[in-house]
């Protein structure tokens, strides 16, 4: 099974991703968790893309038309969960060529939801663990001991792009180039849309049972 997550940044995707993951039993596949850990660790790839990830933009499609070719060659058996991928129309009719010609297909496309002056919120308070990439948030779901993480003792880090300027740019990208993949899901019969405000709790109830009738229906 293949479930794909989009919305603007800050609606909680990383954070439903991981939930779903365990719950599913789904290999997550985050674009920005990928190109970030190269960045991280100044590999030749990290160096090309770091300058899109600081100023909000989006990496140019054949950067990212490799890294998914790659994943899905290795991962053809799995149950797929993308987070953050695909942003363009361009890379959803890219996907959807790569899955058919491995014989594969995908079957809920989910968008979340959320005002933006809650996005802006969430974002200026969030914090992640570059080690295992654990999301917190200050004002909603802060870690037990102040500026560590709980599952590995990592120091918290607050995502360089999570600065207002940046993440304003951000919003707008997601807006010209995401958006539109509404219009596109529609059309493949695969669209859902989910309000994403609430607890994480009250988020991942909505949309396991999106997934749950999906599963029921096969
Ligand atoms: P995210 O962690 O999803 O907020 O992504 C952080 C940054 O990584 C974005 O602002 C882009 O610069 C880059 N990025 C993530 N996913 C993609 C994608 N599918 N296509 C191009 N760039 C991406």
């Amino acid at each position: 099974m293949r479930v794909l997550l989009f919305g603007p940044p800050g609606v909680g995707k990383g954070t439903q991703a991981d939930l779903l993951s365990k719950k599913y039993n789904f290999i997550k596949f985050s674009m920005g968790d990928i190109l970030r850990e190269e960045v991280s660790l100044n590999t030749s790839l990290g160096s090309k893309v770091e300058n899109y990830l600081i100023r909000g933009i989006l990496v140019p499609d054949n950067i990212i038309f490799e890294l998914v070719k790659n994943f899905l060659k290795k991962n053809k058996e799995a149950h797929i969960l993308f987070d953050g991928f695909p942003r363009t129309l361009n890379q959803a009719q890219n996907l959807n060529k790569n899955l058919t010609q491995l014989g594969l297909s995908f079957e809920v496309a989910l968008e979340m939801h959320l005002a933006e002056d809650e996005i802006v919120k969430r974002l200026i308070n969030r914090r992640y663990c570059p080690k295992c990439n654990k999301i917190y948030n200050y004002a909603t779901n802060p870690p037990k001991t102040n500026g560590v993480c709980d599952h590995c003792h990592t120091k918290l880090i607050k995502r360089s792009d999570d600065d207002t300027n940046t993440i304003k740019k951000r919003l707008q990208v997601y807006e010209e180039k995401t958006h539109p993949l509404v219009d596109y899901y529609k059309s493949l019969n695969v669209y859902n849309q989910i309000n994403a405000t609430g607890s994480q709790e009250d988020v991942f109830k909505k949309i396991s049972e999106i997934i749950d009738a999906y599963i029921n229906k096969r």
